[in-house]
């Protein structure tokens, strides 16, 4: 019996790997630098959480979460999404703000994959939760293209919006229903409409998006307050020369967001092209059962990054140390070869060797594995003290003392 991968899901390995590991380690050195720490939150949680903090009637919590029952009849969901379990975490171990967390981990959704996007797919993200200064705004918005231009991506343009608080969302509610009652819209949206017009706004199907493309701008119906936010925050932006491009249609999904919400947009992956989104949600942690805290974050998809700078035709940096193969050529060599093999690697050399194969064929092995030296032990040379240095660019090969190989191969591989 033969298994195949579930729908969605894909393997990550050889040249693939390399890709997620370095996008992985280059975030966190930088993420640490703006003063986040990891957290690490469970794969599932209870349902409520995702549909309390999500939102109902949002397409992930309708159509696309994985949720199942355990066997004490819990109702559980794997994470479509990392905020809400930082909330959650937030709140249950009562920390004191501000605190700032960064993610990377799996998501699960039940989408129609396509190129880039996966039923399981990989996140990195931040919280910085405790601050209300448009200043964190801008610094998470900084950073997120700071990090993306680091990672290799060009051409990044910011897509901003601000959705306004509690009191402006309902002025606008009356105004956007307004609009959509006289629009042809899908089942789905006539059904949400009422419950939550916002969702119309982000509805996939084609004749949704075509009779919804101008609604009226939500900036009209801001409160002087939240106004006055995002003023500063665009100030801010402007003084740092951060250019944007604002798009009062920028609602992002999910009902937590609240004011400032932004997208990170790139050329390299066609229409559907954000790379990264966030915004703030300064009503999430009460309603999690925490104190009032207002919060902001972003997120990006690490499999649809790399989509993007396979695009832009990206050099992967391949930081792997380079492969020495330890060959051997009779068993009594073999034994050596082990010895010699064991020494390197203690040394933080990055050995390999082969105890089954002809000399020939671990010669082959070592080129598949692309080592760049061979240190070939033969009874021959042993004799002498001494064993084969094979150069696997160019096959030349010399004789060196045991005892100072790791001296030579020092020189060779700096
Ligand atoms: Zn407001
Ligand atoms: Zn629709």
């Amino acid at each position: 019996m033969r298994y195949k991968l579930v729908k969605g899901t894909k393997d990550i390995f050889l040249n693939d790997i390399n890709k997620w590991q370095y996008i992985e380690s280059t975030s966190k050195k930088i993420l640490e630098d703006f003063g986040y720490s990891e957290i690490r939150t469970p794969i599932f949680e209870s349902t409520d959480l995702f549909s309390r903090s999500i939102g109902v009637s949002t397409d992930i919590v309708e159509k696309e979460m994985y949720s199942f029952k355990d066997k004490k009849g819990r109702d559980l969901t794997l994470r479509p999404e990392g905020t809400a379990s930082i909330v959650r975490a937030y709140v249950e171990h009562s920390l004191v703000p501000p605190v700032k967390f960064y993610h990377i981990g799996t998501m699960y959704r039940y989408e129609k994959p396509q190129s880039g996007r996966y039923r399981e797919f990989y996140q990195i993200g931040i919280e910085a939760i405790g601050s209300i200064s448009p200043f964190i705004d801008c610094e998470v918005i900084d950073l997120a293209l700071f990090l993306l231009s680091k990672l290799g991506l060009t051409n990044l343009k910011i897509r901003l919006n601000s959705i306004g608080c509690r009191k402006c969302r309902e002025v606008y509610k009356k105004i956007l229903l307004e609009y959509l009652k006289k629009k042809e819209l899908c089942k789905d949206c006539i059904r949400r409409m009422n419950l939550n017009p916002f969702r119309v706004l982000d509805c996939k199907n084609e004749q949704c998006i075509r009779v919804t493309s101008t609604p009226p701008s939500i900036l009209n119906s801001l409160c002087e307050d939240c106004k006055k936010h995002f003023a500063e925050v665009k100030e801010i932006l402007a003084e740092y020369k951060i250019s944007y491009f604002e798009d009062p249609r920028l609602f992002r999904g999910l009902d937590y967001y609240t004011k400032t919400t932004f997208e990170i947009v790139t050329d390299e992956l066609g229409a559907k092209n954000s790379v990264l989104g966030g915004g703030r949600y300064d009503y999430l942690v009460e309603e999690l059962g925490g104190d009032s805290t207002p919060a902001i974050g972003w997120a990006f998809g690490v499999d649809r990054l790399v989509l993007a700078l396979e695009s832009a035709k990206f050099r992967f940096p391949d930081e792997s140390k380079k492969l020495i193969f330890i060959a051997w050529t009779t068993e009594t060599a073999k034994k050596q070869a082990f010895k010699i093999a064991r020494r390197l690697r203690t040394e933080e050399f990055r050995c390999e060797m082969n105890y089954e194969k002809s000399l020939k064929a671990q010669l082959k092995l070592a080129d598949r594995l692309e080592a760049k030296l061979t240190v070939i032990v033969g009874t021959h040379e042993l004799k002498e003290g001494k064993v084969i240095l094979r150069n696997m660019e160019d096959g030349s090969q010399r004789k060196i003392d045991i005892e100072k190989i790791e001296l030579e191969l020092k020189q060779i591989m700096c």
